[in-house]
């Protein structure tokens, strides 16, 4: 029986990748050896690594002068390592969520952060508008989309400082200018694999200028050098990685894929805004996630939450249950989420509005 996959992260891959990677767990690259088992030196696995940087670069017009890399210890390990490689004094954060207040929490380790605009006093229901980017700071830090309360940033802003942005949960959803980023990191299991790799595009000119020694791991400059390869890389969740990548240039590339999830989006929160038993907590449509689209129970109609649930269930529809911090419902839309199965939510809300 289908399942329609709603869950946020880990999430829904396509099936190319799920079908080639396990595929590779048995027979890899017609070595007779599992992808998980063989050396990250053979040249087998090299050409992976290799193939999926490139197809990286391809896919999202990296300019000549950035490097992307492919990492260990998830985008959390980004919280601390972008504030190590560039923090001098002072860096400015925009507090969207509980992500970027956790990313704000480590960079204080390294120096002063100033809160460039927050919209917690709303619990994170929107992006903060005419934010005035101080000049006196070594970066600004965004996060692009804000998985838990479904709010995200479309437009990459200019900045007058060096600008970074947690993309975990929208890259590849949209085109993106990257020469108007210094640095962009993401974590896979949203929106490219399994958990366990972390994608990292970097303009190499703004590195070793933080002025501190930085331990060998923790230095981005290591991991330009050794191509990623420095010490033993998450060859599975690579190999994966790069079948996505394949998936994407094999399905129009970014801008397909941006067509697609407007469609998705927009069929979803149209239903929202018309049923009469749901709402969707984040009031400006400018400010609605197009990979996680949260809403909950309308007015009077609370106690209906779990029935709703339940409903769901019996649908194959799963993981749509919201984050504890915002409660209700969260469906996560990503790239390999087929239209059919928002048909298929958006059909239950219909039927569900009938019987009550
Ligand atoms: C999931 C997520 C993270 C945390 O990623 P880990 O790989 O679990 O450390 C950070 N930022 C955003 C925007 C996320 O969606």
């Amino acid at each position: 029986m289908k399942k329609h996959n709603f869950y946020a992260g880990p999430s829904i891959l396509p099936e190319f990748t799920i079908q080639k990677t396990a595929e590779a767990v048995i027979n890899f690259a017609g070595t007779s050896l599992s992808v998980m088992e063989i050396s990250h030196r053979s040249k087998e696995f090299i050409a992976v690594m290799d193939q999926a940087i490139s197809l990286v670069k391809e896919l999202l017009e990296v300019p000549q002068d950035y490097e992307v890399l492919f990492l260990q210890g998830g985008a959390s390990s980004q919280f601390f390592m972008v504030p190590f490689n560039l923090l001098k004094s002072k860096a400015g954060y925009y507090n969207t969520g509980v992500w970027a207040a956790n990313a704000i929490k480590e960079a204080k380790f390294f120096g002063e952060v100033v809160e460039v605009a927050s919209s917690k006093d709303k619990n994170y229901n929107y992006i903060p508008k005419n934010v005035v980017i101080p000049s006196d700071i070594d970066y600004l830090h965004i996060t692009s989309n804000n998985t838990i309360f479904g709010t995200q940033i479309y437009k990459d802003i200019d900045s007058p400082v060096p600008l970074v942005a947690d993309m975990s949960s929208d890259i590849f959803s949209r085109p993106i200018d990257i020469s108007k980023y210094t640095l962009i990191y993401a974590g896979a299991q949203k929106n490219l694999a399994p958990a366990g790799v972390t994608m990292v595009i970097v303009r190499k000119d703004a590195l070793g200028k933080s002025g501190r020694p930085i331990p060998t791991m923790i230095n981005y400059q290591t991991h330009i050098d050794a191509k990623s390869m420095f010490n033993t890389p998450p060859c599975l969740p690579v190999f994966a990685a790069l079948q996505t990548l394949l998936w994407l240039k094999e399905n129009g590339g970014i801008k397909a894929m941006e067509v697609k999830n407007i469609a998705k989006a927009t069929l979803l929160y149209d239903e929202i805004d018309r049923n009469k038993m749901f709402t969707c907590p984040v009031p400006d449509p400018e400010d609605r996630s197009r990979m996680n689209v949260t809403f909950v129970m309308a007015a009077g109609y609370e106690a209906l939450e779990k029935a709703f649930i339940e409903k769901a269930k019996a649908l194959n529809i799963l993981g749509i249950e919201g984050h504890r911090s915002v409660g209700g419902f969260r469906a996560s839309i990503y790239n390999a989420m087929p239209i059919e199965s928002v048909q298929v939510l958006v059909d239950a809300m219909k039927e569900f509005e009938a019987q009550n």
